[in-house]
């Protein structure tokens, strides 16, 4: 069998290397000849709009699947008409818009902050009191490690954030003031079979996710569990989903979900029976689904705009290097490595070191 992927980044990379043991081959469509999924996969060299390419990709793949959210919709119907795509594209039209995504989770009575959609400087100013201090001016597409977002203390902040957003469609939401942030992972097939993982507890800074880890046990679990089953099920999804939420009170509030495999599950490539990108070839190729019971205790921490050297990393105990062969550029996700050991004291030794090491060459 043959899954085609549109992206070539590193969680295609991964589909890819999870897949083979399988018997699984792997095209990528990916407009840079550079990307580091291409080392594994065949590549379609060009652009998501070309339709001869997106119809070659759907020729020579059995399905078809995508490792980022904003795929145009009329590339992911086009596909859809044209082969067998999971996730299908409803999820995303759902997922690449901040608006419909909250509207989606708040009819599913999953709870979410406080939001309206903002589309002029004066509406902003007006909706503030009903938001409430401090709040997030987000744009409501195309966001993603933050970027397009701003924090509201004051009427003060009002007008620059919202001439950086140069006229886009905009959302502004309340801050949560959270204890955490936690994400879970869920995996659908096509018989509408769904396993979860165990909740991530997630550190982020600067609104990029640096550190993951595996909560076994956690008080959260069954109704973070609960919240993502209704969000697979209302979809009809298939393949890998996660749902990003924040811990404030006992409560959990949704921040917004991935229809793909997601940075906060790295982890289960050593730290599960089966990791999330296999789980995810399996259920879009209507295999059955693995257990996704943890192996130890594990966490990830990424490499953001450069990595020390594989010899340095390795010298942690219990390291697990995953290096995408991506270049080093200011923010970018180069590198992870997940820690799998025997204790939590070990586990927590680990993860400082490598966050250490992950600050002396983060540039973000
Ligand atoms: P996002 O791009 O929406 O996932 O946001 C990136 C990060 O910004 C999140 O993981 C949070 O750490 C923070 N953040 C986003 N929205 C909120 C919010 N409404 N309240 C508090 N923190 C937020």
């Amino acid at each position: 069998m043959k899954l085609g992927i549109l992206g070539g980044g590193q969680l295609a990379r991964m589909l890819a290397l999870a897949g083979y043991p399988l018997g699984v081959e792997f095209v990528v469509l990916d407009p840079s000849a550079e990307a580091c999924a291409t080392h594994v996969c065949e590549h379609l060299l060009g652009d998501y709009h070309d339709t001869a390419l997106l119809a070659e990709l759907a020729e020579r793949a059995d399905v078809v699947t995508y490792e980022f959210e904003n795929v145009p919709a009329e590339v992911a119907e086009f596909l859809a008409a044209h082969t067998v795509v999971h996730p299908a594209p409803k999820a995303l039209a759902v997922a690449q818009d901040r608006l419909i995504e909250k509207n989606f989770l708040r009819d599913l009575g999953i709870p979410t902050p406080s939001y309206a959609a903002v589309d002029s400087l004066a509406e902003l100013e007006q909706l503030m009191p009903e938001i409430g201090w401090p709040a997030i001016l987000k744009s409501r597409t195309q966001g993603y490690d933050g970027k397009g977002q701003s924090v509201l203390r004051s009427t003060a902040d009002l007008a620059a954030a919202w001439e950086l957003l140069q006229g886009v469609p905009a959302i502004v939401e309340g801050f949560v003031d959270f204890t955490r942030e936690i994400s879970i992972i869920a995996v659908r097939n096509v018989a509408g079979e769904v396993v979860f993982y165990p909740v991530s507890e997630n550190l982020h800074r600067g609104g990029i996710l640096r550190v993951s880890e595996c909560r076994m046990d956690d008080p959260m679990q069954q109704l973070a569990q609960d919240y993502v089953a209704r969000l697979v099920t209302a979809l009809d999804y298939v393949g890998v989903l996660a749902l990003e939420l924040f811990e404030v009170d006992g409560q959990l509030v949704a921040n917004e979900f991935a229809p793909r495999v997601h940075n906060s599950g790295h982890w289960t490539i050593e730290g599960a029976e089966t990791s999330q990108f296999e789980n995810h070839v399996r259920a879009v190729l209507g295999l059955p689904l693995g257990s996704t019971a943890p192996v130890g205790h594990a966490a990830m921490v990424n490499f953001i705009g450069g990595v020390p050297t594989t010899e340095r990393l390795l010298k942690v105990a219990d390291s697990h290097v995953h290096l995408y062969a991506k270049a080093s550029r200011k923010g970018r996700k180069v590198a992870h490595v997940t820690v799998r050991a025997n204790s939590i004291d070990g586990l927590t030794a680990a993860v400082s070191e490598l966050a250490r090491l992950a600050d002396q060459v983060d540039d973000s």
